[in-house]
């Protein structure tokens, strides 16, 4: 099977110098593999989107040299493949209404257990829907992380995967869109691991394949938090892509020597050396961080 794997950035913002390294891990592990690299963009949640983030994003990957083999998936425009797997997992009689609130929840660490709401329904407003989790040890072998296992109802609960406002949750609309793009593996950041359990049993329950899983290191802020919680701080530029690019290159760790003029040039010599194996020297960690303005 040919390799398939993906960057899926959500447009809340610019690109910024945490995206750029999950672009750049999961570029180089699809051209290592001899595969394709797909994009997709998670514009499902219009309350976080910015306007203009998708179409800057877009603009951003190829002055970069990150060019992908196929058109952009929008999630915007997949609502129906969203409506059909939601019915699916309803008949399967594992999703259920819910009026809960955070607060209702505390009590109960925030977690949702059992299929059993704390609040009564609220005639007049709108439910979230979640999915009911099993007491149930999810184990998979992530590619650089090693062997993770996760019992989805000790550790997340019963899971939203509707919200309130009516918009799918990103859990649903990434496995249905994974499964909707062929991916073979999904390379991502580490801040996902702990959503992939669920993902597993998502794709289960819908009949789908389960990818490859390798997440990448995270690149931690200053304060020691993952830099795209504060999207606006490190913007890359695309004028000027190659400091940020061999910055991207060297936290992933390696260290390409190379005089290399255009961003296309630097990947095709950094992937000489590409070996997917070598990217578990480095954890998640602040970055010497060239070519990003900072605001
Ligand atoms: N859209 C998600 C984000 O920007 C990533 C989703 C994924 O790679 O599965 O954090």
């Amino acid at each position: 099977m040919t390799y398939r794997g993906r960057f899926a950035p959500s447009p809340t913002g610019c690109l910024h110098f945490g995206s750029l390294v999950a672009a750049v891990g999961s570029w180089l592990c699809a051209r290592h593999a001899g595969g394709q690299w797909l994009l997709r963009m998670e514009d499902i949640d219009p309350p976080r989107e910015v306007a203009g983030a998708a179409a800057d994003m877009l603009a951003t990957l190829p002055a970069f040299g990150l060019t992908a083999d196929a058109t952009p998936l929008f999630q915007s425009t997949r609502q129906p493949a969203y409506d059909a797997a939601f019915e699916q997992l309803r008949a399967t009689g594992l999703v259920f209404p819910c009026w809960c609130s955070r607060s209702d929840l505390a009590a109960s660490g925030g977690l949702h257990r059992d299929g059993r709401c704390v609040a009564s329904p609220i005639e007049g407003r709108a439910p979230a829907w979640r999915l009911r989790a099993p007491d149930l040890d999810i184990h998979f072998e992530d590619a650089l992380q090693g062997s993770q296992r996760q019992n989805l109802r000790e550790s997340v609960g019963d899971f939203v995967i509707r919200r309130v406002e009516g918009f799918y949750a990103y859990q649903l609309a990434c496995v249905v869109d994974d499964a909707f793009q062929d991916v073979t593996e999904v390379v991502r950041g580490s801040d996902l691991l702990d959503a992939t359990p669920r993902q597993i049993h998502l794709q289960r329950l819908l009949g789908l394949p389960t990818p490859g899983y390798l997440h990448l290191p995270l690149v931690l802020d200053a304060q020691g938090r993952k830099l795209s919680k504060s999207d606006a701080a490190h913007p890359v530029d695309p004028a000027n892509p190659l400091p940020a690019l061999r910055s991207a290159l060297s936290f992933l760790g390696l260290t390409v020597e190379s005089d290399a003029s255009d961003p296309a040039e630097l990947l095709d010599r950094a992937l000489v050396d590409f070996d997917p194996a070598h990217l578990s020297r480095c954890g998640n960690r602040r970055a010497a961080i060239a070519g990003i303005s900072e605001s």
